[in-house]
């Protein structure tokens, strides 16, 4: 199949990378100049594990190819994708889709009779018609709109679009779901679940999706506080309640909230479409005013530890990326902490293995350390915000050694209250009994 793929970011560079190496030919196209360039250099522009090496396998085949140009890749593909970003509008939080119907408009210049048109962003529902409707109003009627959209979480990014727990095609027509069925071949061989539905069905499944997982989250973010109040243990709950099939043992870590280029915005896009079909949504309504909250209580979490005073602190934050394997930033609850602990005078000195450049786009005022050793040099407080592998095994003497006050606030239970205190070090972590706020 001859595929084009519109937006070259997280979603649409993988998925480009995946179906050539399924064997289809790829044109990945972004208006981003840089970008292009840089991938035609052979630079990532994302850190993603994996992703370099796929890349250049499929570049070398020839099957995977990288262009600024729209008409370079959707004149002659049999399938377009639009895999462009749909943040939050500002005050409002509906989905903008501004780079969306752009795209069209200019993909439907070039577009031959016959292609599919496929959403992989993620759009509110009746979207697909608005895009059916553009192309028509530009003239062109013989196109199949589909909606597929993508579930692949960023740091196991290959492995989710190789081996998806499902895959959902939402198409109006044969054509669509034909072309649809051929794209994903190898994986319908390798038994994975291809679920067809009509379009906006698929277009309200990925927000179901999201906010089901960031309800998840939440729920788990409150037994913590409960845990705390009550001297129980939110990892042991956890467990308990996720050995139950009925509810499952993931997205129940207690930690400061979930964070990222997806939830946020697509909870407050759900709510969004609710609204406008005045249907109230209060579990997510609720799950998105209870995450803000914690994120922004996270700071409360380090002062206390620091004994109800920031100000002349010095504080050692580890991780800064919403998530481990990733370096995407967007979101991620490091950001109102480190502001949070900036505003109250407290200076702070962080370390993420892969996301200080794009940290640095976003912190003007801290410092970069190049390991966790360094960063906690002098600190009052080693606080861990993203639970990256490296910071589980820490040398906790060595860093007892390096800080100055023997504080660790660990935001996502990496470590237990016995072997810190082994290191001599005070802990504080997420919902584990009375202790872990005192
Ligand atoms: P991104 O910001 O990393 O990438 C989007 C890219 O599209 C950018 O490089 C931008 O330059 C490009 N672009 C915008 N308008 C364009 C146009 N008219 N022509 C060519 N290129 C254009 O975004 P992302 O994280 O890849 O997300 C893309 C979509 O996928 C969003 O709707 C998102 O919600 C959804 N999604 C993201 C993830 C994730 O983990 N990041 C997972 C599932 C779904």
């Amino acid at each position: 199949m001859r595929i084009a793929m519109i937006g070259t970011g997280y979603v649409g560079l993988v998925s480009g990378a995946c179906f050539a190496d399924f064997g289809h030919s790829v044109c990945c196209i972004d208006k981003d100049e840089a970008k292009i360039d840089g991938l035609n250099a052979g630079k990532m522009p994302i850190w993603e594990p994996g992703l370099e090496a796929l890349v250049k396998a499929n570049a070398e085949r020839g099957r995977l190819r990288f262009s600024k140009e729209l008409a370079d890749g959707v004149s002659d593909a049999e399938a377009v994708f639009i895999a462009v970003g749909t943040p939050a509008r500002r005050g409002d939080g509906h989905a903008d889709l501004t780079f969306v119907f752009q795209a069209v408009r200019e993909l439907a210049k070039v577009i031959r009779p016959g292609t599919v048109v496929v959403t992989k962003s993620t759009v509110p529902v009746g979207t697909g018609d608005e895009i059916e409707r553009i192309l028509r109003e530009e003239g062109v009627n013989d196109v199949s709109v589909a909606s597929n959209p993508e579930f692949l979480r960023e740091g196991a990014a290959i492995a989710d679009f190789k081996h998806p727990d499902r895959i959902v095609v939402g198409a109006e027509d044969d054509r669509a779901q034909e072309v649809l069925k051929e794209i994903y071949r190898p994986l319908f061989l390798n038994r994975a679940p291809i679920l067809f539905t009509g379009r906006r069905t698929a277009e309200l499944t990925k927000y179901a999706a999201n906010a089901f997982l960031a309800v998840k989250i939440s729920f788990i973010n409150e037994i913590a506080n409960l845990c705390e109040a009550v001297d129980a243990d939110v990892q042991d709950v956890a467990r308990g309640i996720g050995l139950d099939n009925r509810i499952g043992p993931k997205f129940l870590h207690a930690g400061p909230g979930y964070g990222g280029s997806c939830f946020p915005k697509d909870t407050l896009a759900l709510l969004q479409t609710a609204d406008s079909a005045g249907v109230d949504q209060r579990i997510v309504r609720t799950t998105v005013e209870v995450n803000d909250e914690r994120k922004a209580s996270m700071v409360e979490r380090v002062s206390s530890a620091l004994g109800g005073e920031l100000s002349g602190k010095r504080v050692a934050v580890l991780g800064l990326a919403f998530k481990p394997n990733t370096d995407d930033m967007r979101d991620a609850p490091s950001i109102p902490l480190v502001n949070a602990l900036i505003e109250r005078g407290a200076e702070v000195s962080a370390f993420d293995p892969v996301a200080t450049e794009q940290a640095e786009k976003v912190f003007s005022n801290i410092e970069f350390a190049s390991d966790a050793y360094q960063a906690a040099a002098g600190a009052d407080a080693l606080v861990i915000v993203t639970e990256w592998d490296e910071f589980r095994a820490l040398d906790l003497d060595k860093i007892a050694q390096s800080l100055r006050g023997k504080v660790l606030v660990d935001l996502r239970n990496v470590y237990d209250r016995q072997e810190a205190a082994e290191a001599g070090l005070a802990y504080f972590g997420i919902g584990r009994g009375k202790l872990a706020l005192s």
